[in-house]
C-alpha cells in the first residue's frame, strides 16, 4: 500500500492511499486545483481515483470534495452527520455513500474501518485502512486519545497521528481565550506531548512508523513537534522509532507500507 499526505495542517488536509488500481483520497481540504497539482507532483492522474472518503465537515477537510466529485464523477463516502454539515459543498449531482461510524466498508481492494473521534463536529470519524496484510491508520482531529481510538491504532503498521499544537505556544499565542479553550478541550485537537505519549505506547505495540500530522500554523512548528516526540520516545527507550512530520506546504514522501 502507498500513502502520501498531500497536505496536512490546520489550513487543509488530504491523504492519498493506493493499493494497486485502488486509489482513494481521505479528505480533500484544499481547492480542487491545489489537489490536482499535488497529485500531479506525485505522478497521479485524478481521473484514476475511485473517490473521496471524508472524516468530518470542517472546511480543512472538505473544501475540495464537492468540486472534485463533480469534475471526476466519483463518489464520496461520509457519515450522515458529516453530510448534514457539508450541504454547502454539494449541488445535488454528486454520488454520496452514507456510512456508519462503526461499520466497515470496502472500496476496490481496500477495507475501511471507521471509528468515532472526540471532536467538535456532527459525527466525525477516522479510518483504519487495510489491504488484508498491511494496515494504515489516520488519527487526526481529536481532543483526547480515547480507549476506542487506541484499540484501533495498536496493531497498525503505519499511523498518521495528530500533533496539532504546542501547549505553551497556544496559551501565549494570539487566539482568543474561547478558541484556546476549544482547541485544548476534549473535543478539540491533540497537542504535541499528547501525540508523543501515545506514540511511546504504540512503538511498543509494534506500530512501525508514525507521521505527525495536522500541525497548527499558528501554535506549532515542525521542529518543535518532532523534538517533543523524539525526546519522549528516547526517555521511554524507543528512540529509534521512526517519526516523520507532515507539512502544509508540500506533499510528504510516498510511504510504502
Ligand atoms: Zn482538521
Ligand atoms: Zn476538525
Amino acid at each position: 500500500m502507498k500513502v502520501c499526505l498531500l497536505a496536512s495542517g490546520s489550513a487543509g488536509n488530504s491523504i492519498y492511499i493506493q493499493n494497486g488500481a485502488t486509489r482513494i483520497l481521505v479528505d480533500a481540504g484544499l481547492t480542487g486545483k491545489q489537489i490536482e497539482n499535488r497529485l500531479s507532483s506525485i505522478g497521479v492522474d485524478p481521473t484514476t481515483l475511485q473517490g473521496i472518503v471524508v472524516s468530518h465537515e470542517h472546511s480543512d477537510h472538505i473544501k475540495g470534495v464537492g468540486i472534485m466529485a463533480r469534475r471526476y464523477g466519483f463518489p464520496v463516502w461520509m457519515t450522515q452527520g458529516t453530510l448534514d454539515g457539508s450541504k454547502k459543498i454539494f449541488r445535488g449531482t454528486e454520488r454520496v455513500h452514507v456510512i456508519d461510524n462503526d461499520q466497515n466498508f470496502s472500496i476496490g481492494d481496500l477495507e475501511f474501518q471507521p471509528f468515532p473521534l472526540p471532536h467538535d463536529a456532527a459525527d466525525p470519524v477516522n479510518y483504519v485502512i487495510t489491504n488484508g496484510s498491511a494496515k494504515v491508520a489516520i488519527a487526526t482531529d481529536m481532543g483526547v486519545m480515547t480507549q476506542l481510538v487506541y484499540q484501533r491504532l495498536r496493531d497498525v503498521d503505519f499511523v498518521a497521528i495528530e500533533s496539532n499544537y504546542d501547549r505553551k505556544m497556544l496559551m501565549d499565542g494570539p487566539y482568543p481565550w474561547v478558541l484556546k479553550k476549544r482547541i485544548s478541550g476534549r473535543h478539540g485537537h491533540l497537542p504535541n506531548d499528547g501525540a508523543a505519549e501515545v506514540l511511546c505506547d504504540l512503538a511498543q505495540e509494534g506500530v512501525k512508523h508514525a507521521v505527525l500530522a495536522h500541525l497548527s500554523e499558528k501554535n506549532n512548528h515542525p521542529d518543535l513537534a518532532r523534538n517533543t516526540c523524539q525526546d519522549l520516545l528516547k526517555q521511554h527507550g524507543v528512540g529509534n522509532f521512526p517519526v516523520t512530520v507532515a507539512l502544509q506546504e508540500r506533499p510528504s514522501e510516498i510511504f510504502i507500507i
